[in-house]
């Protein structure tokens, strides 16, 4: 009886706090002309077209459709109000400004396992915006600084790259608030359930980075600015999955499965895995290939992008590793005429000419169009 009541004690705070789990603005809104929102969004809009100017905008239209139908079918009814831009970061982020200008880095695209995963992330950032979580916030920044430095510093528009300590002073600065993050997971979750997607994501997707982080912290790697900015615990993910067995429980049981995150990351691979490859961050690539390969993507791509994280890192043995990934890369169903590319430099430069020969060959013959052709045809003369 007592540890009953304790527990109905202990429910209560959270039960009573989803009933009301509502937006609070409505779709179409706008904020009124002589409101200090107003000039903030007056601001974002600036902002925002220096994102459609952006080198890192990614401008593909496959991706870009994909991005935003998932978005759309979250938002549902604020479809028309959020704008959602594609930006090349290796980093795990995704945000929503207070006018509905949002962004999604093509890290978080790499790291999501599914489509299900990716609209969990959008719901959050939705359900923040919805709330004016995001309106407050930035109510914050712009007593500190400009918006444009914000950005500048934070979200690196311009590529410019920014030093972790500033990174942090300034995610500090833009965290939201505890009982924010609490809000956003809860609504987030309900909008992805209402749009048919499966709410269980949700929590995998703390558990995903909480062990990437963990891994990371291993190898003395400064965590993520979503991480700074969004802290994970066990304590999230509980709470998530609390609140989706007692309030969500009837659905996510007939989903729609979806493979299309893994054909749209197989479509993308080689852009978005040369940036992350290109952090340096071994522990947190390796992890991530491992992942791709159980998730299906395929073999040749994730085994040529073995091959290059071994080839960068150039550890004793790396350059054995290197090559063994490179070739199961040419025998896989899809072989890369990348990783015959790679295998002739190797062989070149160990002296194997008959091996650096035969797969320059079979690079030219795979990729005749390539810009490296005059060069490897002046290779090809010596060996
Ligand atoms: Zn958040």
């Amino acid at each position: 009886m007592r540890i009953a009541a304790a527990l109905a004690l202990l429910l209560a705070p959270l039960l009573a706090g989803s009933e009301e789990l509502v937006p609070t603005i409505p779709p179409g809104y706008v904020p009124g002309a002589d409101d200090d929102e107003k000039g903030l969004w007056v601001e974002m809009e600036d902002y925002e077209r220096r994102l459609q100017r952006s080198a890192l905008r990614v401008r593909d239209s496959e991706l870009n459709a994909y991005v935003h139908d998932v978005m759309c079918r979250v938002a549902q009814d604020y479809c028309a109000d959020v704008r959602v831009y594609v930006m090349r970061n290796p980093q795990f982020n995704a945000s929503m400004g207070p006018n509905g200008v949002s962004q999604v880095w093509t890290g978080l695209l790499l790291r999501v396992s599914s489509e299900d995963e990716l609209a969990a992330v959008l719901g959050h950032e939705l359900a923040h915006y919805t709330q004016l979580h995001s309106l407050e916030r930035m109510r914050r920044i712009s007593n500190a600084m400009s918006i444009g430095s914000f950005f500048d510093l934070g979200l690196a528009v311009l590529g410019v790259a920014v030093p972790v300590g500033q990174m942090t002073a300034v995610a500090n600065a833009t965290a939201f608030s505890r009982d924010n993050e609490r809000e956003a997971d809860l609504l987030g979750v309900k909008f992805m359930a209402e749009a048919g997607y499966d709410p269980n994501a949700a929590a995998s997707v703390w558990r995903m980075i909480i062990e990437e982080e963990e891994r990371a912290v291993v190898k003395r790697q400064k965590p993520g600015l979503f991480t700074m900015t969004h802290p994970a615990s066990e304590e999230r993910v509980a709470n998530l999955e609390d609140y989706v067995a007692n309030h969500l429980g009837d659905v996510g049981q007939e989903r729609r499965v979806s493979n299309r995150h893994i054909d749209i990351l197989e479509l993308y691979y080689p852009m978005l895995m040369e940036d992350q490859i290109d952090t340096n961050r071994y522990g947190r690539t390796e992890a991530m290939l491992e992942r791709h390969r159980e998730l299906g993507v395929d073999d040749s791509l994730v085994n040529f992008f073995l091959g290059e994280m071994y080839r960068q890192r150039g550890e004793e043995g790396d350059m054995a590793r290197a090559e063994q990934a490179y070739k199961l890369s040419t025998t896989g169903a899809f072989p890369l005429p990348a990783a015959h590319h790679q295998l002739g430099y190797v062989y070149m430069k160990r002296g194997e000419n008959d091996a650096a020969k035969e797969n320059f060959e079979k690079y030219l013959e795979m990729e005749p169009e390539s810009d490296e052709r005059a060069m490897i045809e002046f290779y090809l003369e010596d060996l």
